[in-house]
């Protein structure tokens, strides 16, 4: 279970499934084409008067022609008062005499060329039109469209580093140990495939990175290849992604062909998730194209053994939960590496390795601004240093100073509109003692799930978490367990209210899923003193996968005493809880002033912290 206090007002994603706009471009071509048409040949022959040979005779003997151009039987000229007009005729001796003998210049074309000419260059438009079309339409999409680009439409857009050019190693991402951890098997591996394969072991694949934008999925990913000394390829998930169906497809087949030749080496998808969104959802039908991409991922990652050739696929998302369930497989992206936004510790890092070529004003403490920036991801931070360079050297001032960052800090805060950015220091400390709130009574409360870390840096859209986790699957919870799910749940709001005298928004999810519980074990669990009866009042939604509200079958009367029981049951909880905490508001205060200090606790430092047993259902075991 994991508490998460959400921020209020997320945006909502809109996905329009939009069906078929490649029928729309094919139409937008042909227009393109007819009008280039159009107007060519009004061009060329707007001015010209078609003549007949009779009329031609009458202007050669009135003296009116200029000039004539002759190709076979065609004749075009000029007229003295500048006019064009066009004739056929039937070449013949005396017609050349008569235009001889008028003076007038004459210039002949030969045949061949200019047919030939006219006839592939009218044959070929079509094709140039679509080309040029085409080449437009990679540049206007990818912003860096170089010359060659339209030759290589079902060719992979990907970015490949060789690895003398890849200039990043481990040393260059601050922060992220965990993450480190998790990703060094796969250097090992690259770097010595056959030690691993001579005893059989299986390497992953795909590894996933989840985390908020800026926080160094890229980074971390490229420094792999930097450490591991392999080729790497990059694209994201959108470059895959285009109006004509099969495109994508055959771009994945190309991207890993290329990267087949060139193994040992990684890929890495940026984005993810445009192409691999859970497939057939939406209304109106799935988008082909995607899934054709995403079918074409999946085979091509199960395709390849690590036989031949060994490529580690690595791919960044901020939404894992909208990934199709395929993806996630064994043998596919079946490791998850979280990058959360960094901590205190992994801020003044990330300051670290992005002043080291500043100078620095020996009155600045990288501490306190890293202390300054809860919120901040990496990429945030390096725009801070960077922005307070650039005040400083607006100022010209030799060093970068503290006062400096402070005008920086405020820029970025005042243009930022991401949520999470810049938690204030109220901010941190309400969620601080929000997060204690559940965690004290977790730990303080029979039946819950052990008590796994908690953490007050922003993830996702939730400021901050207290994790659980179930010692075993469940297939069953008990009444007492529930009671104190509701009563853990609570604790958020309750240490708020203890602490502040006041409450926050921030409860509102915790309040949601505590009342959810109590809901259902009053309809449908038999755990209230209205009995083992079913009040029927929802039920799942077949699609959505959750529950909807149906047509209550019950009268008003059984409405209401329903109503009443599931608000005995919160507000007993609620009671209860709240006396629980009263009578440890000494271990609520250390445990929060501990929290706003280091940001993520484990549970072995929180058991040492309150000097708790750690029950044995609580067992912990050592962090890395
Ligand atoms: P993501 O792929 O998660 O969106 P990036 O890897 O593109 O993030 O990060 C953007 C930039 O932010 C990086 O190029 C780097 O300069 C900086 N950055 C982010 N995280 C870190 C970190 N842990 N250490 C050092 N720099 C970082
Ligand atoms: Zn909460």
């Amino acid at each position: 279970m994991a508490n998460k206090r959400k921020i209020f007002n997320k945006k909502k994603i809109l996905n329009f499934n939009k069906k078929g706009p490649g029928a729309v471009w094919l139409l937008f071509i042909l227009l393109a084409i007819s009008i280039a048409y159009l107007f060519l040949y009004n061009s060329t022959n707007r001015q010209i008067e078609s003549i007949n040979y009779t009329n031609l005779l009458s202007l050669i003997n009135t003296d009116k022609i200029k000039s004539i151009t002759v190709q076979e039987e065609r004749v075009q000229g000029i007229l003295k008062n500048g006019k064009l007009f066009e004739c056929i005729v039937i070449p013949s001796e005396k017609l050349w005499n008569l235009i001889e003998n008028k003076n007038i210049t004459i210039q002949v074309i030969p045949t061949e060329r200019q047919g030939w000419g006219s006839l592939l260059f009218f044959s070929l438009l079509p094709l140039l039109l679509i080309f040029l079309w085409l080449s437009y339409m990679r540049q206007s999409q990818s912003g860096s469209g170089g010359a060659g680009k339209i030759f290589s439409v079902g060719k992979s857009k990907a970015k490949f580093f060789s690895p003398n050019t890849i200039n990043v190693s481990f040393k260059d991402v601050a922060g992220v140990q965990e993450a480190k951890e998790d990703l060094k098997d796969i250097i090992d591996f690259l770097k010595n495939p056959a030690k691993f394969k001579r005893l059989g072991a299986k390497i992953p694949k795909g590894l996933l990175l989840t985390g908020a934008p800026g926080n160094g999925k890229t980074l971390l990913a490229k420094a792999v290849a930097g450490e591991a000394s392999c080729p790497f390829f990059s694209i994201s998930g959108s470059d895959f992604v285009e109006v004509f169906v099969g495109v994508g497809a055959s771009r994945v087949r190309d991207l890993f062909a290329q990267a087949k030749k060139n193994s040992p080496c990684i890929v890495f998808i940026d984005e993810i998730d445009a192409v691999g969104r859970q497939r057939g959802i939406g209304l109106g039908g799935g988008n082909d194209e995607r899934e054709q991409t995403l079918n074409q991922l999946l085979a091509e990652m199960d395709g390849f053994s690590t036989e031949h050739g060994t490529v580690i696929v690595l791919a960044a998302t901020n939404r894992p939960d909208v990934l199709d369930k395929a993806l996630l497989r064994p043998g596919r992206f079946d490791r998850i590496i979280e990058v959360p936004y960094p901590d205190l510790y992994s801020r003044l890092k990330i300051l670290e390795v992005h002043s080291k070529n500043v100078k620095l004003d020996p009155n600045v403490d990288l501490e306190k601004i890293a202390r300054g920036t809860p919120g901040f991801s990496g990429a945030d931070l390096e725009n801070l240093i960077n922005e307070a360079t650039l005040v400083a050297s607006k100022a010209d001032k030799a060093n970068v100073e503290i006062n400096d960052f402070e005008t920086a800090r405020d820029k970025i805060m005042l243009g930022a509109e991401r949520k999470t950015l810049g938690l204030s220091a109220k901010d941190k400390k309400v969620t601080a003692y929000h997060e204690s709130g559940h965690t004290l009574l977790n730990l303080l409360l029979p039946n819950t799930d052990p008590f796994h870390k908690v953490s007050i840096i922003p993830r996702g859209r939730s400021l901050g978490v207290s994790w659980s986790l179930p010692e075993k699957d469940k297939f069953s919870e008990s009444r007492t367990e529930m009671l104190s799910k509701i009563m853990v749940l609570q604790g958020g709001l309750l240490a708020e209210k203890l602490k502040f005298n006041d409450q926050t928004s921030g409860a509102a999810n915790d309040i949601e899923v505590a009342t959810n519980i109590a809901r259902k074990m009053v309809t449908r669990l038999g755990m209230s003193d209205l009995g083992p009866i079913t009040f029927d009042e929802t039920k799942e939604h077949p699609y959505l996968g959750r529950d909807i509200q149906a047509k209550p079958r019950h009268s008003e009367y059984t409405a209401k005493l329903v109503d009443e029981a599931v608000n005995k049951i919160i507000q007993d909880c609620y009671n209860k809880a709240e006396s629980l905490l009263l009578e440890n508001k000494d271990k609520l205060e250390l445990l929060a002033q501990k929290l706003i200090e280091e940001e993520t606790l484990q549970a072995k430092q929180v058991y040492e912290l309150l000097n708790i047993e750690p029950r044995t259902s609580h067992a912990w075991k050592e962090e890395k």
